[in-house]
């Protein structure tokens, strides 16, 4: 099925149709000429909490979540969400409570995941944790550190042997695969920072080995985000199998293997292979391995859970471009600015006005500052627009850049809303500062 709510007019503008994307995208509807996300109106959500506003669906998020599990069910399986897509504690308690573990990236993470459930089912990765890191993930009594480099096994067995701990270990292998992604978004070649190579893992397992205060338990990689095939997932499981026989051959025996997050989503009109087909392509061999599969997916669980709402303040055409100035911007969501990623755009209520080429940009003094460049919008002051696909790296890499407060967050489900963060005050963008 090669179906696309896209077209591309001669001038290189993009038009996105905005009821093919709305069938396209899951709990995404026009009623009457008005979009409605997990059966709210997104003209309630801008009356009761205004904009810029991010909302998320908790459906459509158990839903991504069950469809891992799901795909997963004839193995042994944990799937750890990825908390750096979107930390909020409300989705970290709705991911908990539907038997998810974590993947953290920081001690903060860590302590987020604690303020909803314990540390039990987390897997700490990170390419530089600190002793002070290790020593609050030991006394959390999480799952296991995900070890990125040979000195940071003497750091943590050093730390637990302090505290009268053996720590749990797993060793994140740089499998040098390309996942044929964007290259800051790639994390699996040996050029990248993280993980230890392919070439020096068998000598880093026996170091492990012979340290008293660890226990091996695993073997990991990630080798990246957004990734649309299953090329990548399959190589890097290739190459792990080769590190694990190995290591058998050697004494050393692991309880599990975690292949890492990276599926990717739909933006526009990506066509990213499913959780499916996935697990179709990998199940034989890790049946065969038999070992427990731990996954951390963040992207794909929450980002088409989540929009952002933002309105139109100002229509500025000029000679060359016609700009749409929003109330949201790159402090906001900066995916589009780092990343060159386009995400969809499209209006809260549809129109019949005639259409013009727009770039949809914020009020921040950066050039780098636009949502989406050239879009085929009609639109006028005060239109509601809604940015889909903003549930992941949307909220969580959001700052206050040009002392703008961040957005409120709500969680929509099945016709209901709930705030699940506050708009920030303007009192709020200095308080831990002295004069
Ligand atoms: C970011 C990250 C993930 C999640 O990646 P997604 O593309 O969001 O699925 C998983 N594991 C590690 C180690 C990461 O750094």
């Amino acid at each position: 099925m090669t179906f696309s709510p896209v077209s591309h007019h001669q001038d290189g503008a993009l038009y996105i149709n905005p009821q093919a994307l709305a069938n396209a995208l899951p709990y995404f509807e026009y009623i009457n000429g008005t979009l409605y996300f997990d059966g709210v109106s997104t003209h309630t959500l801008k009356e009761i909490y205004g904009t810029p506003l991010y909302a998320y669906s908790q459906r459509a998020l158990l839903a991504n979540y069950q469809s891992y599990t799901d795909a997963f069910d004839a193995i042994d399986h944990q799937i750890c969400y990825a908390v750096k897509a979107n930390s909020n504690l409300a989705i970290l308690k709705t991911l908990a409570k539907a038997g998810a573990g974590f993947d953290i990236v920081s001690k903060g993470e860590l302590a987020r995941v604690l303020q909803v459930t314990d540390a039990k089912k987390v897997v700490y990765s990170g390419v530089g944790k600190t002793a002070d890191d290790i020593e609050y993930a030991l006394k959390a009594d999480i799952h296991c550190f995900n070890v990125e480099a040979i000195s940071e096994l003497d750091t943590i067995n050093e730390v637990a042997g302090r505290q009268n701990q053996i720590a749990r270990i797993s060793l994140r292998i740089n499998p040098d695969v390309d996942a044929k992604t964007h290259p800051y978004i790639s994390t699996g070649m040996k050029d990248n920072k993280f993980g230890i190579s392919h070439e020096q893992a068998v000598a880093a397992y026996m170091y492990a080995h012979n340290l008293p205060n660890l226990k091996i338990v695993g073997i990991d990689c990630h080798i990246g985000s957004q990734l649309l095939d299953t090329d990548g997932f399959s190589d890097a499981l290739d190459k792990l199998i080769e590190l694990i026989d190995t290591l058998t051959d050697k004494g050393i025996k692991l309880q599990h293997i975690d292949l890492g997050g990276g599926l990717g989503v739909r933006y526009i009109d990506e066509n990213p292979v499913s959780v499916n087909q996935v697990a179709t392509v990998l199940l034989p061999r890790l049946k065969q391995l038999g070992l427990k599969l731990y996954l951390e997916p963040g992207r794909s669980l929450v980002a088409n859970a989540g929009v952002l709402l933002t309105t139109v303040d100002v229509l500025k055409p000029t000679e060359f471009k016609n700009f749409a100035i929003v109330d949201a911007s790159m402090s906001e969501l900066i995916r589009p600015a780092l990343y060159e990623s386009q995400m969809a755009i499209i209006p809260a209520k549809l129109s019949r006005d005639t259409a013009k080429t727009w770039d949809v940009v914020g009020t921040v003094c950066e050039s780098s500052d636009f949502l989406g460049k050239d879009r085929i919008l009609s639109l006028q002051v005060g239109d509601t627009l809604v940015i889909t696909g903003a549930g992941a790296y949307g909220f969580s890499m959001a700052c206050n850049y040009n002392t703008r407060p961040r957005p409120c967050e709500v969680m929509v489900n099945h016709g209901t809303h709930r705030l699940i963060r506050k708009r920030e005050a303007l009192d709020d963008l200095w308080k831990d500062e002295l004069i």
